[in-house]
């Protein structure tokens, strides 16, 4: 079996604790991809020291010559993509379509980091005064802890380390335990373009020990947690306390409304893989579908059809559809929730069970799930549950419609489908999200546009575009007399 190391201290090195874990294939749990360090509190104070060490070095690279070390890295990203997708798909199932649109993030945010290493813009401001100078500069603020969820394994780890060493700071990476081979892949890649060993950690393990020591790391001033809304309070309350600069994005619980007037093929494409891509998985993976009721019938008879059509299996086989969920914690999740929806009521319509079957008996797999008279309000129709459930709530009207998305603690991504322009401008306006789609599916983003939600979903930064730049610098105000 292949052991894996941290890379602390500018090499790669066993734990101080002389512990590993696992890491196996979800949908094949007899592929066994690694052994990963199992760290302790010692390598993250070692991880913490090293970092501050790179720190004093990189912040006097001239951000420029910093953004060139990303253009390489985008360019052995690209050159390495296919290898990449194929050891994503086998950590944490999606298929392979999805893991090379994972790399591609990855790749795109490189470069976009890449060119804003010229465009490190301060401002000269007018003074009031005669005979001064005044401007403002962005500067680095030191180690920044990144904690990372399983699902976007390289994109979301390079929306945080991309702008993050792009503005000077070192950077602390804490993947989370079911991808730790794809953010080894990154770390080999960000060496290979010549960042300097020091500005960056990679630290394997336990989000409660080592992404709970980052968290609560007097010397690491930044945090930039990605994860379930639960984690994120934890970390919100750590970081609160101790005065940290952090960003949270958080859990979802996102709809695609159909209104009467929608092209109802072009709806039932959107909704088919806003649920069921990544296997309901995603931060913004369509969770509830919001039928105007002259459409219903028709629209749920068609999206069944489809789902009932969908083929499970090892995402690296070429007409597999959907994967497995990423662990049997996730499954069971997804099982406890199919039992609420049938106790409150609500209608299963197709799914509801495990996969299985030949060599679906080895992984996590699980039926694509729909419920019809879902109640706004009930539990399966407010709580995330990240897999493949989807329910379906039926509304008189747009305001009906509108109310029913705006009803949940979340906000991160929204979407509609009408042919009514006034109607699509008004989505744009009322509906409580971080981003909303009109006649596209609620998944889906683009590196250089600023990504993340409201309400309990995000603590109001975001990620990718230039806001981002922003959270990773300060801002500095110099006076010149003359
Ligand atoms: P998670 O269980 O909250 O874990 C996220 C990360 O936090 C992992 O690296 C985890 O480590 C670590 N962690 C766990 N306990 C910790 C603690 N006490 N202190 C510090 N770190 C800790 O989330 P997940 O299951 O990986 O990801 C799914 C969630 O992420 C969903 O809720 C989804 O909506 C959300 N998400 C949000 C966005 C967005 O942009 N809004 C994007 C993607 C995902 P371990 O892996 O070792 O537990």
């Amino acid at each position: 079996m292949t052991t894996f190391h941290n890379f602390i201290g500018g090499a790669w090195v066993a734990p101080l604790t002389g512990e590993y874990f696992e890491n196996r294939n979800p949908a094949d749990q007899q592929d066994v991809i690694g052994r990963f360090p199992a760290s302790g509190v010692a390598d993250v104070d070692a991880a913490v020291a090293s970092a501050q060490r790179g720190f004093e070095r990189w912040k006097r690279t001239p951000a420029p010559a910093r953004g060139d070390v990303l253009r390489r890295v985008g360019d052995l990203m690209a050159a390495r993509k296919e290898e990449i997708a194929n050891l994503m798909t086998r950590e944490m199932g999606k298929p392979l379509a999805e893991t090379r649109g994972d790399v591609q993030e990855g790749i795109d945010t490189a470069y976009y980091a890449a060119t804003e290493g010229r465009r490190l813009f301060g401002h000269t401001v007018p003074s009031e005064l005669a005979n001064k100078w005044a401007m403002t500069m962005r500067r680095p603020i030191g180690v920044c802890g990144l904690i990372t969820p399983f699902n976007f394994p390289m994109a979301i780890p390079t929306w945080k380390a991309f702008p993050a060493l792009l503005c000077g700071n070192s950077v602390i990476l804490k993947p989370a335990e079911d991808v730790p081979h794809t953010a080894t892949v990154l770390v080999e890649i960000l060496l290979e373009a010549g960042l300097p060993p020091e500005v960056i950690q990679l630290v394997h393990g336990m989000g409660e020990v080592v992404g709970k020591a980052l968290v609560e790391h007097p010397q690491v001033p930044v945090i930039s947690f990605t994860g379930s809304t639960e984690t994120g309070r934890f970390v919100g309350e750590t970081c609160g306390r101790m005065h940290k600069r952090l960003s949270l994005e958080m859990g979802g619980k996102n709809a695609q409304i159909v209104l009467d007037d929608a092209d109802l093929d072009l709806a039932v494409d959107g909704v088919l893989w806003g649920a069921f891509g990544t296997t309901g998985q995603r931060c913004t993976a369509t969770s509830r579908l919001i039928l105007q009721a002259g459409i219903h019938d028709t629209f749920v008879e068609k999206l069944v059809a489809r789902a009932q059509a969908l083929v499970l299996g090892d995402g690296r086989v070429a007409g597999h559809d959907v994967g497995p969920l990423v662990s049997e914690a996730s499954r069971e999740k997804v099982e406890r929730y199919v039992q609420i929806g049938k106790e409150q009521g609500a209608t299963l319509r197709c799914g509801g069970a495990r996969a299985t079957g030949g060599a679906l008996d080895a992984g996590f797999f699980f039926q694509p799930t729909i419920f019809t008279n879902v109640t706004a309000g009930s539990r399966l129709e407010q709580e995330e549950i990240f897999g493949p459930v989807l329910s379906v709530i039926q509304v008189a009207t747009v305001e009906q419609a509108f109310a029913v998305n705006n009803g949940v603690r979340y906000g991160l991504s929204s979407s509609v489908y009408t042919s009514n322009v006034n109607v699509a401008f008004r989505a744009l306006q009322d509906l409580d999200n971080g981003i909303t789609y009109v006649n596209a599916p609620t998944i889906g983003a683009e590196a250089h546009l600023p990504f993340g939600g409201v309400k309990e979903t995000g603590n109001g930064h975001r990620e990718g575009g230039w806001e981002v730049y922003e959270f990773y610098s300060e801002t500095k105000v110099g006076y010149v007399d003359y």
